[in-house]
């Protein structure tokens, strides 16, 4: 299986994803033409804990909701998803995942406030939230950057690892 890699400059953090999930992703944001759409990311730690690996990657969550240049995921049915994901195989919420359409996949200062939200929540006990942002072109490659939100920290991006 094809995986794409991501690690912080300093080694810490680290971010593994199929191109499978890709793909997934990217079928979501062809699906959505010029509006933003996004999801979950579901998996779980390395035995080191110093890397997390995706096993599953949702859409959007019925109620949520996109425009060209926002998006606000929605949370209907994610609880039982969530805890679907962790009777399955012991995967649990790993972060977020959302499309810049035709944009640079940098975060926003909506994004960076919606992560920092994310990591003090207790409704969601992860205070190293992960968000992945896809951006450009759906029909041609898109660009991916990954982000690591620590608890009462700024971001941290974990730069592609090319093998
Ligand atoms: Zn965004």
């Amino acid at each position: 299986m094809n995986e794409l890699l991501f690690r912080s400059t300093d080694q810490r953090f680290g971010f593994r994803i199929s191109s499978d999930a890709v793909d997934h992703m990217a079928s979501l944001c062809r699906k959505a033409k010029r509006s933003e759409t996004g999801g979950i990311l579901a998996g779980r730690y390395s035995e080191r804990h110093d890397c997390a690996i995706v096993t599953e990657v949702t859409g959007p969550p019925p109620d949520s909701r996109g425009g060209p240049t926002w998006f606000k995921r929605g949370v209907r049915g994610l609880q039982q998803l969530i805890e679907r994901l962790w009777r399955l195989d012991r995967s649990f919420y790993l972060g977020e995942w959302h499309y810049h359409p035709y944009g640079s996949p940098g975060p926003s200062t909506t994004d960076t406030k919606q992560m920092s939200l994310i990591s003090t929540s207790d409704s969601y006990s992860c205070p190293e939230p992960i968000l992945l942002i896809l951006g450009g072109d759906p029909n041609a490659e898109l660009e991916i950057r990954v982000f690591v939100f620590q608890r009462g920290a700024s971001y941290l991006e974990l730069p592609r690892l090319i093998e």
